[in-house]
């Protein structure tokens, strides 16, 4: 039985599909230097569009790895990495240039999916991460809670999922 509730998400041009299932580890926008410099690199690309927001956070729903998968187009789905070494993936749909997802070579038991590219009502956003390197201009709205770097709170749900997957839950 899959677990519920069943989600979408596609590139622009709708060549790439990704589907998921059940409840998603967290929903948070990030502000990092690397969130910032990978959305830079895609909105480079021909014809892609934003990556951030317009106060310059990425929205990503978190997905456990075993939650979540390429549907349709794997074959058009290229990487990005900051740097050659990084085990960080930027996961773009190359038919159109829409950032995707972000997995890793090796570590973390989540792919970070972006958010902009799900259909329907998104999950609501928990937290907003990683202010401290926000862009001065940006005033971050309370509707969530802000955190200058990862919030204990998300820690907890990260390490929740791992266990709940080590388990088969
Ligand atoms: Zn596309
Ligand atoms: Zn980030």
């Amino acid at each position: 039985m899959t677990p519920s509730p069943f989600m979408t998400a596609s590139c622009s041009c709708g060549s790439v599909e990704l589907h998921a299932s059940g409840r998603p580890i967290v929903c948070n926008i990030c502000y990092c230097d690397d969130c910032q410099k990978g959305a830079e690199q895609i909105e480079a690309l021909p014809n892609a569009g934003a990556v951030r927001e317009d106060d310059g956070g990425t929205a990503y729903i978190l997905y456990r790895k075993d939650r979540i998968a390429c549907a349709k187009g794997t074959e058009l789905l290229r990487r990005y990495k900051l740097k050659e070494a990084s085990i960080t993936n930027r996961m773009v749909a190359s038919c159109c240039n829409s950032a995707m997802f972000v997995n890793f070579d090796r570590g973390p038991h989540w792919v970070s999916a972006y958010r902009a590219r799900f259909h329907g009502k998104p999950p609501p956003l928990q937290f907003r991460i990683c202010t401290k390197f926000k862009p001065e201009s940006t005033l971050l709205s309370d509707d969530v809670p802000s955190h200058p770097g990862y919030p204990p709170a998300l820690a907890v749900k990260l390490l929740a999922s791992r266990v709940a997957m080590l388990l088969g839950r």
